[in-house]
């Protein structure tokens, strides 16, 4: 059966059986991906765009979709996840977050609610109190009238909504604004912040911090080294370098392998220059200018695979082995929520 975004090759197969067949565990977890139906975007409402990738690689993914997805990737695994409606600012994260719950209540999977910043605690706590939730995704785009440009950490996720979270013992997978990403002293400070003031919320740094070239994780991760509370998931981050750098500096047990699908289901490689990363891909997107020659674009696997290998390799690069695979593609992830889940009882 064939999926809406992507189509699987032999490229890909190749890629599957020399690269990570041999390491991926039977029991996976995914800690960052999107799910959503095409009616929990108005499209009365132009969302914010930003022409720019990822625009264009896939529109909105089922549960279903997300499933067949990843038995088409992972042929004889067992995937489970962690996802949360994709935030655009034109959706309704009400239904979105009722139908992610409705699909995860009673599975090995469970959800995040889209949560918006200008929301009254009784809405926050009847979102939080649904089945399989875990905590919420607030995002930028969900500030009323966002534009772009620098936001707070507050500003799209503000104390009083975080007093609650801190109070159930929450999770929360956060997405850092500000152009200069973790490199920004204004992040640190307020995650800083953040983890005095609500030290029984799940904190949860989304990509890493948004690292993907190097200079972000440089500058970045040596503030955050020191507090064991802090963790994260790299999807996003095909950089082997930033893999390595995030593996020394915070060890593998704070890691979380995840994928941010659909997004992902593009196809090819990333080159980094500087503070940029560069897209090479084969996908007939607006904004794809780099282009190869046929030959070598036809050699491009998927973009999940390519950060996936990134993962494993530079386990084994630093001398790790198969205790921390299992540990960030699978059990860093669950032990985490079946702290959550044995709290929520309570909410
Ligand atoms: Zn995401």
């Amino acid at each position: 059966m064939n999926h809406l975004y992507f189509e699987y090759n032999d490229v890909d197969r190749r890629f599957f059986e020399e690269r990570l067949e041999p390491w991926l565990p039977e029991y996976i977890f995914d800690a960052h991906r999107h799910v959503q139906l095409p009616e929990h975007l108005d499209d009365a409402e132009a969302p914010f765009a930003r022409g720019a990738f990822p625009d264009g690689i896939a529109g909105p993914e089922s549960v279903e979709m997300a499933r067949l997805g990843y038995e088409i990737m992972f042929p004889g695994r067992n995937v489970e996840m962690l996802a949360f409606g994709s935030p655009q600012s034109n959706c309704d994260c009400v239904a979105n977050n009722a139908y992610v719950s409705d699909e995860f209540a009673g599975t090995g999977s469970v959800g995040l609610a889209l949560v918006r910043p200008d929301w009254e605690p009784q809405v926050l706590l009847r979102e939080l109190r649904r089945p399989a939730i875990i905590g919420v995704k607030p995002y930028e785009r969900l500030i009323p009238g966002f534009e772009g440009g620098d936001a707070s950490i507050f500003d799209l996720m503000p104390h009083f909504q975080l007093e609650i979270l801190d109070e159930l013992g929450a999770w929360l997978t956060l997405h850092l604004p500000r152009k200069e990403r973790l490199a920004d002293r204004e992040n640190v400070l307020e995650i800083a912040e953040l983890r005095a003031r609500y030290p029984r919320v799940v904190l949860v740094i989304a990509h890493l911090g948004r690292t993907y070239a190097g200079r972000y994780a440089r500058e970045g991760f040596p503030a955050l080294a020191e507090d064991p509370g802090i963790l994260f998931d790299n999807s996003a981050v095909l950089n082997p370098a930033v893999q390595a750098l995030s593996l020394d500096r915070f060890g593998p047990e704070r890691i979380m392998w995840a994928s941010d699908h659909p997004i992902f289901y593009m196809r090819g490689r990333r080159r980094w220059e500087g503070d940029r990363y560069i897209n090479l891909t084969s996908g007939d997107y607006a904004w794809n200018t780099d282009r190869q020659p046929p030959q070598v674009e036809a050699t491009y696997a998927l973009s999940l695979y390519e950060q996936m290998a990134a993962c494993i390799d530079t386990i084994f690069a630093l001398g790790y082995g198969e205790a921390e695979i299992e540990a960030v593609f699978r059990t860093n992830a669950r032990t985490k929520i079946a702290e959550v889940l044995a709290r929520k009882e309570a909410w």
